[in-house]
């Protein structure tokens, strides 16, 4: 197993927000002191200019530059189009581990799956795990899924991956919820599977179930997962239900039919973060 981070994730802070460096840094210090899983530890790679405007356009690049807010929840920061490649070259490195054959996990921020070709949102700026899948598919990779278990809708990444051939997109979360879309599938290879507010656990997981059996049919060479823990029954910011085995589950579930994945941090705000991102990850390791 190995995981992608460095300094710069925790480079940018906005006061009261829960997208805040906490997150991964709780996180480090729990993987860091555990053995059940070995870890080996990794930077970014870097991240080229032709990979990001494959799926944005220069004029999102240009805005990155502009001091001013780009919605209520999702504040401009100085060199925040650096951290955002920071983070894409983890998802970049992260999908060269997963080729080589060895399971990745990208351990940074800021997040990606909301942000759309034009536009910065919901905490996401540029979108990470669309890249790396557009990078899968420019590098011979004839068939690469995205799985986002989110409990936000991943409409950054649909819109980007929406008929875009070779790829497909599933996504499992609350509907109605942020940012309001996912309630049905769009295009040719976008699946989307929504899930009512306060649903039960045993009703969340069978939509799990039923959305990584799609994907399993999909055959796809590759699967690059948005790994939001924000579905956890006690997330401050959505009405989930899973719990910590649930996680564990979904670890399991990506890893069982042998297909290469990288995993890229989304969501995830409850101080237990570091215990669902470690159940995650033994699952996936196989533990
Ligand atoms: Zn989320």
């Amino acid at each position: 197993m190995r995981i992608i981070t460095d300094e710069r994730c925790i480079g940018y802070s906005h006061p009261g927000h829960p997208e805040r460096p906490e997150r991964i840094i709780s996180t480090r210090e729990r993987l860091r002191g555990q053995t059940e899983v070995p870890i080996t530890w990794s930077k970014p790679g870097p991240c080229d200019e032709a990979a990001i405007l494959r799926a944005h356009s220069p004029e999102l690049l240009a805005r990155l530059a502009v001091p001013e807010d780009f919605d209520a929840d999702t504040p401009f920061f100085p060199d925040i189009a650096a951290y955002a490649r920071a983070s894409i070259g983890a998802a970049l490195e992260a999908l060269k581990t997963a080729v080589a054959g060895e399971t990745a996990f990208s351990l940074m921020r800021p997040p990606g799956h909301h942000a759309t070709r034009n536009r910065a949102m919901g905490f996401c700026y540029l979108n990470n795990v669309a890249i790396a899948a557009l990078e899968a598919l420019s590098n011979g990779k004839k068939r690469v899924a995205v799985f986002d278990f989110d409990v936000h809708h991943g409409n950054g990444t649909e819109a980007i991956l929406l008929n875009k051939p070779g790829a497909a997109f599933f996504s499992v979360h609350q509907f109605p919820c942020y940012p309001g879309t996912g309630s049905r599938n769009v295009g040719a290879n976008c699946f989307n599977y929504p899930v009512l507010p306060q649903t039960t656990r045993a009703e969340y997981r069978l939509v799990l179930a039923s959305a990584l059996e799609h994907l399993r049919g999909f055959k796809a060479e590759l699967v690059a997962v948005s790994a939001g823990f924000d579905g956890y029954a006690h997330d401050p910011l959505a009405q989930g239900s899973l719990e910590r085995e649930d996680f564990y589950w979904l670890g399991q579930s990506i890893r069982n039919p042998g297909v290469p994945s990288l995993s890229l941090l989304a969501g995830g705000y409850s101080p237990d973060l570091p215990d669902l991102v470690l159940a995650y990850l033994r699952g996936l390791d196989g533990k």
